[in-house]
């Protein structure tokens, strides 16, 4: 069947695309257009055409699940139906309601006319998939929006909505109630008005829309997008398309968008930002637990401890309108807990961006307690308690005591074991890890820890909240700092390794920082506090008397150096000032423990320093997948993306690897093992990293 359907409305045809759910462009779709239009242009009783889609989507973009296969590439390609539209003998108009977003804006640009339903979407947000809209788009919406808007919608990916879009010129009239009717009428006035053929391309970009002139319009245009997306070459690209829409004729300008194009498509930012995209979307699906899994009703929370997490998870729940009973052992903590709340929220309606109303809708969501019975019938309750074990056991012995059936109990320990965990109560099926990254409140990762009893519907219930409150969720199994503590742990012993060999804090943070991380692990530690780690280290290191690790954060957290709130870590702090400066003090620490270990420093190169981290996370990554604790490699990607600051353009960690070819990461580690200074059991390579590199295989499939 068609996904284009055709019928006539009197002297109009009218052509309804149809690929759920967003029509996106695929080969089916694309085919159905052209057959459509080449009907019409063939019956002499049609004098015009409205090309349209559904009340939710004119059309998407791409059909995503078409990439990688070769209906992609057949013709029709996008490029022909928009050209064979643009040059229709009869007038086409786009009736557009929902979305018109990438090639499917790109199709409506194509069109004599644009008609929309107020509230519709118009954008190009290809530069997301590190690309630029390649069918024409960069040439065509500088000409109808102007340069200084264009620019901005494709730079930036940020979709318009439709009353802008008019004020624009983008659309010739907005149609309230039956869009499709509307735009038939409005197709007959054109007709009656002698069936005019405006195209875009004939237009040339109004001058007016780059103040200053062309010249200076891009020149600042250029520094601020230099600034602003360093590591990602897309926004550059689209810019340059722009440029040339305002410089040169369309033709010409055509050929740079498909030029720049087709370097974008096979750079690796931009592969690294497709693997992104799809990793997001497979972290969902959990092998066993099939989608139609049954799932509890989740309509209020509880939250234990209303310390730094507990908040950030408690205006999580809030934001999505779930009410949350928040506990607290002392009524100065639960004080303390909501004041901060209010201030986050406080702070943003500063911004302009929550009215003062809201903070205190958002806050009358929150019922604060000292009483376990107060969390009886809540739906879901998140213990944020200290990390101690015996603490733990008491609060989960209470919850089993107190909740009523059915309820799901969560931790949000980082490194405790759930199963232990579970065993404090008499329904371990419902107890279940939430892992959430500090601050709670806007980091996007939730790693979600699947217990040994954990039950398939409170799994499948947890991964659907973590959705509901705009969170990524990644199952992991159980183990002693789940996937992305545990491979960090391996990352932070290389820094401390490194300390030792001769570099500096500020040179290792500087060398990842401007590989992709947006922190290095010292500035990291003086945020979170020193202490965190050196309390872990405490307890992990006991049981492991053989695991060599520099003593070099110890020795700082021994003189009280526990970062910014102790205005003194890794670096030196002044006070009010989150400004790092280099330390002498620190400095003066490393020569003597250099010295204490017999070690002659040496210059360490950014490369060896980000190798040595970077490849750190990845042999752990290998041993997590081998032991199951992480379902597949794109899972551990999206950890490190939206949970330890990588920038999406590296890709994470393992695509990292696989972009380097695993059998060269090998290579590179077996370098570090000859190290004197190196831990000879450090890079052995885990043995899923080593088969798949003898196979040449790869991670990520
Ligand atoms: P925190 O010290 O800031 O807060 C803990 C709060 O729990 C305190 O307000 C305390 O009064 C309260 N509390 C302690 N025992 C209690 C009890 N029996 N009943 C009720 N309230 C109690 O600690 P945090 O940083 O919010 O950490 C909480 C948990 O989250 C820990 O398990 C920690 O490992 C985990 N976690 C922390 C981070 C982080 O970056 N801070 C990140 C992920 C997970």
């Amino acid at each position: 069947m068609s996904q284009a359907h055709y019928r006539q409305d009197g002297d109009i045809a009218v052509i309804t695309m149809d690929n759920p759910p967003v029509n996106g462009l695929g080969h089916g779709l694309r085919s159905g257009i052209r057959d459509g239009i080449a009907r019409a242009m063939a019956d002499a009783s049609v004098k015009a055409v409205v090309l349209t889609g559904t009340a939710r989507a004119f059309s998407g973009g791409a059909d995503i699940r078409e990439f990688n296969t070769p209906a992609a590439d057949a013709s029709p390609h996008l490029l022909d139906v928009i050209d064979q539209i643009e040059n229709a003998a009869k007038p086409v108009v786009a009736a557009i309601a929902g979305l018109a977003l990438g090639g499917g804006n790109e199709l409506a640009l194509s069109c004599h006319y644009r008609v929309g339903a107020p509230g519709t979407q118009i954008g190009l947000p290809e530069v997301n998939l590190g690309l630029l809209p390649g069918a024409g788009g960069t040439q065509r919406l500088p000409r109808i929006v102007g340069a200084s808007k264009a620019l901005d919608m494709i730079v930036t990916g940020n979709p318009i909505r439709a009353d802008e879009a008019a004020k624009l010129g983008y659309f010739s009239k907005l149609i309230e109630g039956d869009f499709v009717a509307g735009a038939v009428a409005f197709a007959r006035e054109v007709v009656a008005a002698g069936a005019k053929r405006p195209r875009i391309r004939d237009l040339t970009v109004d001058p007016a829309s780059m103040p200053g002139g062309a010249q200076a319009f891009f020149a600042a245009a250029r520094d601020q997008v230099a600034k602003t997306y360093v590591g990602y070459p897309a926004p550059m690209k689209c810019l340059e398309c722009v440029e040339a829409a305002a410089k040169k004729p369309f033709d010409e300008g055509m050929k740079v968008e498909q030029a720049l194009f087709g370097e974008l498509i096979d750079s690796i930012s931009s592969k690294a930002l497709r693997h992104a995209f799809f990793a997001e979307r497979a972290a969902s699906k959990i092998p066993d637990v099939p989608d139609d899994t049954p799932q509890r009703a989740i309509k209020s929370a509880a939250v234990i401890g209303a310390g730094t997490m507990g908040g950030g998870i408690t205006m999580n729940f809030v934001n999505v309108g779930i009410p949350v009973t928040l506990l607290e052992m002392k009524q100065e903590a639960l004080d303390k807990g909501l004041a901060t709340i209010r201030r986050n929220y406080e702070n943003t309606a500063k911004k302009g961006r929550m009215t003062q109303d809201e903070v205190e809708q958002r806050m009358a969501l929150i019922k604060p307690t000292l009483a376990y019975a107060d969390l009886a019938q809540a739906d879901i309750v998140v213990e944020a308690v200290f990390e101690d074990m015996a603490v733990k056991k008491t609060v989960f012995q209470t919850l089993d005591a107190t909740m009523k059936p059915g309820a799901i109990l969560a931790s949000n320990t980082s490194t405790l074991d759930v199963d232990q965990i579970a065993g404090f109560t008499k329904r371990p099926q419902d107890v279940i890890g939430t892992h959430f990254f500090s601050p709670a409140n806007v980091m996007r990762l939730l790693e979600i820890v699947r217990g040994a009893k954990t039950g398939k519907d409170v799994l499948a219930t947890t991964m659907a909240l973590s959705k509901k409150i705009r969170k990524v969720g990644v199952v992991a199994g159980v183990c002693d700092g789940f996937i992305g503590n545990r491979m960090i742990e391996q990352y932070s012993r290389q820094a401390g390794f490194l300390l030792e060999e001769g570099c500096t804090p500020q040179q290792v943070d500087g060398a990842i920082e401007r590989w992709g991380f947006s922190m290095g692990p010292f500035r990291m530690g003086d945020l979170a506090g020193n202490d965190v780690g050196w309390y872990i280290r405490k307890r992990r290191y006991l049981e492991k008397p053989d695991l060599r690790y520099s003593k070099t954060a110890d020795l700082l957290c021994e003189m009280g150096r526990y970062g910014q709130k102790t205005s003194a870590g890794w670096y030196d702090y002044k006070p009010g000032d989150r400004t790092a400066y280099p330390s002498a003090v620190v400095d003066e620490m490393l020569v003597k423990e250099r010295a204490r270990l017999g070690v002659t420093p040496r210059t360490v190169s950014d490369e060896e320093i980000v190798n040595r981290l970077v490849l750190a996370l990845v042999n752990e990554g290998a041993q997590l997948l081998d032991e199951g604790i992480a379902l597949r490699a794109s899972d551990i990607d999206i950890i490190y993306l939206t949970g330890y600051g990588l920038a999406r353009f590296r890709g994470g960690p393992m695509f990292h690897a696989d972009s380097i070819g695993l059998p060269k990461v090998v290579e590179i580690m077996k370098g570090f093992e000859a190290n004197p200074q190196a831990d000879p059991d450090f890079w052995k390579p885990a043995p899923l990293l080593a088969r798949l590199a003898a196979e040449g295989k790869r991670f990520n499939g």
